[in-house]
């Protein structure tokens, strides 16, 4: 009896131990084994002067329309004319929204979907008093030291103008397209996109489009950010989160704070923000985060491979360990950050007022209407009003791994990029591209560039900047995917 006791504890753990190794054994590589490819002809040299010029063109985008410098959009595109000569005899341009731009690339075949390539003209502005912290003014449009510096570089001129030279070699060597090509190219993506993106896709969804794939930016090949993986990790964006901003306000009889009632207008808000931020919403190690795991876990050391190998037991503890750090956690859950907070003008008036803005960010597979519930339910005090302050978008669809776009998309990677490991993951902030929902089953956002940790705060930073070599290879990659996708 007591030996029976005994042994079964020890056959669990060694049936427990036996799995583990199995699975992990089992745990083979995802990636996909690919031809070498044959690059196109680029001028190095030329190419980063033209992508130089079109930085110096201030195409910066403003909340407020009327502010817009509409000129500098209209130098662009007379920019992008004279730039590629090729393109333009050959491909129809129109203009949406006067400042957007889509052009179609006609294929022999009417009967594929075409593929659509996004990117923007748009810029985000020089924080205020960081112009001099600049190695090379940030529009200056500057190559030196190996690389093309300025404002827009990474974001995303740097891949507009790389489609278009991708688009220019392959005319030059007489390549034809089977499937039409898209390239929409909005002007107002850091704004929200309303007018260019949304008017371009709605154009596109009336013409009856359903394209096989969208491209925009999103992620991009990271080195050293994907912990316990070695190699380069180009991460495919197969989703990205909602976004919506509520407004909370209470409303109260203002006085004098000398004879204060219990319940003030600043003491009924920060209770409200105070409980949201005490009651997040629920994390799971699910969807896109959870698949990027899983492609990625193959190619890790032991024992990080064991882990990733047995998510079923494991999963708790890594959930644990990426919801330690707020980028990882944000993959995870949505999540509810305050970013404004008024109330109050003179140190013994109490205010009539107060008012918060929350922001949210919504995980694919929940609505806004669903985040909504959990404010107000988490709120709970009629008092406060909750208003939605537009616009507010819903998280987008997963875009599908298993689709023959993905993998169209993947092996063009695999074939420029050999030394990355490619795996999908969950996009956290917002692109153009959520536009494109009603136009293409499957939107993928993938910037062909290198990104070690260093380069994230260039971003609408200080000192955006594409290695000219780095450049030269996006550019490869995009021809060489307009040629898998379409010839
Ligand atoms: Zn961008």
């Amino acid at each position: 009896m007591k030996k029976r006791l005994l042994l079964t504890p020890l056959l669990l753990l060694a049936l427990f131990v036996g799995v583990l190794l199995a699975r992990t054994a089992t745990f083979s590589s995802r990636q996909l084994e690919v031809e070498p490819f044959t690059p196109v002809a680029v001028d190095a040299r030329a190419a980063a002067e033209r992508l130089a010029q079109a930085i110096r063109i201030q195409t910066i985008s403003h909340q407020d329309s009327e502010q817009v410098e509409t000129a500098a959009f209209e130098q662009l595109h007379a920019l992008l004319e004279t730039s590629f000569p090729r393109v333009h005899a050959t491909l129809a341009r129109e203009r949406i929204s006067e400042l957007a731009l889509l052009y179609t690339w006609n294929g022999s075949d009417p009967s594929l979907p075409p593929t659509i390539f996004l990117a923007h003209q748009d810029v985000v502005a020089v924080a205020p008093d960081t112009e001099s912290d600049w190695t090379h003014p940030a529009f200056a449009g500057v190559v030196a030291d190996g690389y093309i510096w300025g404002r827009g570089t990474l974001d995303d001129k740097g891949a507009l103008l790389g489609i278009l030279e991708a688009a220019e070699a392959l005319i030059a060597e007489g390549f034809t397209p089977r499937r039409t090509l898209h390239f929409a190219f909005g002007h107002d993506e850091e704004v929200g996109g309303q007018a260019g993106a949304k008017e371009t896709a709605r154009l596109l969804e009336e013409r009856g489009v359903r394209a096989y794939f969208c491209l925009d930016e999103g992620l991009a090949i990271t080195h050293g950010i994907v912990p316990g993986v070695r190699a380069p990790v180009a991460l495919i964006g197969t989703a990205e989160k909602g976004y919506l901003s509520v407004a909370l306000t209470a409303e109260v009889t203002g006085g004098h704070s000398s004879a204060p009632p219990p319940d003030t207008a600043i003491g009924m808000v920060s209770r409200a923000v105070a409980a949201l931020e005490a009651n997040p919403f629920p994390g799971r190690l699910a969807g896109p985060a959870r698949d990027m795991l899983e492609c990625v876990g193959p190619e890790m050391d032991f024992p990080m491979r064991l882990v990733m190998a047995n998510l079923w037991a494991f999963g708790p503890i890594v959930r644990g360990q990426l919801e330690s750090a707020p980028a990882t956690a944000a993959a995870l859950r949505s999540t509810i950050a305050p970013t404004i907070f008024e109330a109050g003008v003179k140190e013994n008036v109490l205010p009539a007022t107060a008012r918060a803005v929350v922001n949210l960010r919504i995980m694919p597979g929940e609505t806004i209407e669903g985040a909504l519930a959990h404010v107000r339910n988490t709120i709970a005090d009629d008092r406060v009003s909750v208003a939605v302050i537009p616009p507010a978008n819903e998280p987008s669809p997963v875009a599908s791994v298993d689709a023959p776009a993905y993998e169209t998309l993947n092996r063009s990677i695999r074939q420029v990029f050999p030394e990355a490991v490619v795996a999908p993951m969950l996009v956290l902030g917002g692109t153009d591209s959520r536009h494109y929902t009603a136009v293409a089953e499957n939107v993928y956002k993938f910037l062909p560039f290198p990104l070690g940790e260093d380069d994230l705060p260039r971003f609408h930073g200080t000192d955006e900047r594409v290695a000219v070599e780095d450049y030269v290879k996006a550019i490869q990659f995009y021809a060489l995917l307009m040629r898998n996708a379409a010839g």
